[in-house]
């Protein structure tokens, strides 16, 4: 027999692997943070201290979020019904402002329970760390403590240009590339490990010199890390960009050499034909964020089209205060239903969906030799789901079922490198109740000083009595 440090036996195993193949009563042996076995039970040749008999559950690849600001986990519900523009510029710079180490930590740590709750190994964060520096800290030891993958960027912006308000930004946000990247430069050499990295993001080609963006793609490339970008997001940066250079904002990245596979670009709602072609050919990465971009009425992204060219895409809910869940099945659901209201109900299907969730996210971000599949030698990121669950009956359709019902409550076990961040639906690292308290706790101190407190209230057409 081989050993192994943990085995999982039983149940529908979904590799992702090329052949797409199901187990149907399978296993996987993890050693050393990684897959060292999977196959049908029956040949399981392994041993191993933790062995778990499964019953009625299926186990997948690790969700990997595309694109989330971890930080705003607090500021859910403040913005609902504001135009993005209105938001960036009454909830964003405000709350940049108010931020430290303590807030950001409380948020962050709200918004990754929920995505470890729902099944996500492998987060894609953006964060401001200007104009106060200590937010990323904050966001960091989240992150950290965590004990799930990361990427995390540092958001930068730098442009004065704001002739247009929906694309301006804050004098006191805007700071110096050399500023920007020797933070960045610390940040990593303090948290960046096996789990977590730290790479630089220009917020956009609107709100950040051209000059940013070349530093920035330079230094991506000079340390062979990623980079992030909110890139084609609403109707409003693509007038400005024609208007501005007399082509969209991915033609501009073109332009200035910025396309690649370090680069991965959230939302990419207005793509045109050329510019789906250029993001396939470079390699460069998307996330997909389907209901963020209803919420803020972004328009519906040709996802259908993006595959079609072979781009790398992955999917992502944004920020809990611009989506305002981090409900990756929901997301699911929705990058389907909304392709399916373009080109018929015979599009796509909820296997395509969990694909994109979780291989597609890999490739969009250059991870998939690691992560994205249940196969020998890659990581031990892995969830497994309860199929004995009131909205996944009939069993028989479980697949569809996950997705098209769309709800992590039957999520049970999450691993990351092999080891448990979720075990019987419940957070392993943090006191969940803690969790809680502390955000509404730290929500309370940033509505305090942002002058937010009655925020929902003011908006309300309810009768509110004591
Ligand atoms: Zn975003």
């Amino acid at each position: 027999m081989r050993q192994a440090d943990r085995l999982l036996r039983g149940g529908f195993v979904v590799t992702m692997d090329a052949e797409r193949t199901v187990y149907e009563d399978g296993y996987v042996a993890i050693r050393d943070g990684r897959v060292v076995g999977v196959g049908p039970d029956r040949e399981c040749d392994f041993e191993a201290a933790d062995t778990r008999r499964l019953g009625e559950v299926a186990v997948l690849p690790g969700i990997v979020n595309g694109h989330t600001h971890l930080s705003n986990g607090i500021s859910r519900g403040l913005f609902d019904e504001l135009p993005l523009a209105d938001w960036v510029d009454r909830g964003m710079w405000p709350t940049l402002r108010a931020n430290d180490a303590e807030t950001t930590y409380h948020g962050a740590r709200v918004a990754l329970a929920e995505n470890l709750l729902n099944g996500v190994t492998t987060t894609v964060v953006g964060e401001f760390g200007s104009p106060n520096h200590d937010a990323m800290d904050g966001v960091l030891r989240a992150v950290t403590e965590s004990r799930s993958r990361a990427v995390v960027a540092r958001i930068s912006v730098d442009s004065a240009d704001d002739h247009d308000p929906s694309q301006a930004t804050a004098p006191d946000v805007r700071e110096s590339i050399e500023d920007a990247l020797a933070e960045v430069s610390r940040l990593r050499g303090e948290y960046g490990g096996p789990l977590v990295e730290v790479v630089p993001e220009a917020l956009g080609v609107l709100r950040c010199t051209p000059e940013m963006v070349r530093e920035f793609t330079a230094y991506a490339r000079a340390e062979g890390t990623r980079m992030t970008m909110h890139v084609a997001s609403s109707p409003d940066e693509r007038d400005e960009a024609l208007h501005r250079f007399g082509k969209g904002s991915i033609e501009r990245l073109a332009e200035l050499d910025a396309l690649g596979p370090h680069l991965l670009i959230a939302h990419c709602v207005w793509p045109d034909e050329t510019e789906r072609r250029l993001l396939a050919e470079t390699g460069t990465g998307v996330s997909h964020n389907p209901v963020a971009n209803l919420m803020y009425a972004s328009g519906v992204a040709p996802l259908a089209e993006m595959i079609e060219a072979g781009v790398r895409i992955g999917l992502g809910t944004d920020g809990a205060s611009t989506n305002n869940g981090q409900n990756m099945w929901e997301v699911m659901k929705s990058a389907i239903f909304l392709q399916k209201s373009r080109f018929g109900a015979s599009w796509g299907s909820a296997e395509l969906a969990l694909e994109l969730a979780t291989l597609g996210g890999a490739r969009a971000i250059g991870m998939d030799a690691e992560i994205g599949s249940l196969e020998v030698g890659k990581r031990a990121d892995l969830m497994v789901v309860d199929l004995l669950r009131p909205h996944l009956v009939p069993l028989g359709t479980w697949p569809s079922n996950l997705v098209y019902s769309g709800s992590p409550d039957a999520v049970r076990t999450v691993l990351v490198d092999g080891v448990p961040v979720v075990e019987d639906g419940r957070l392993t690292m943090w006191d969940q109740d803690e969790v809680v308290r502390g955000g509404n706790s730290a929500a309370d101190l940033m509505n305090t000083r942002t002058g937010l407190t009655d925020m929902y209230r003011r908006r309300s057409s309810w009768t509110w009595q004591r």
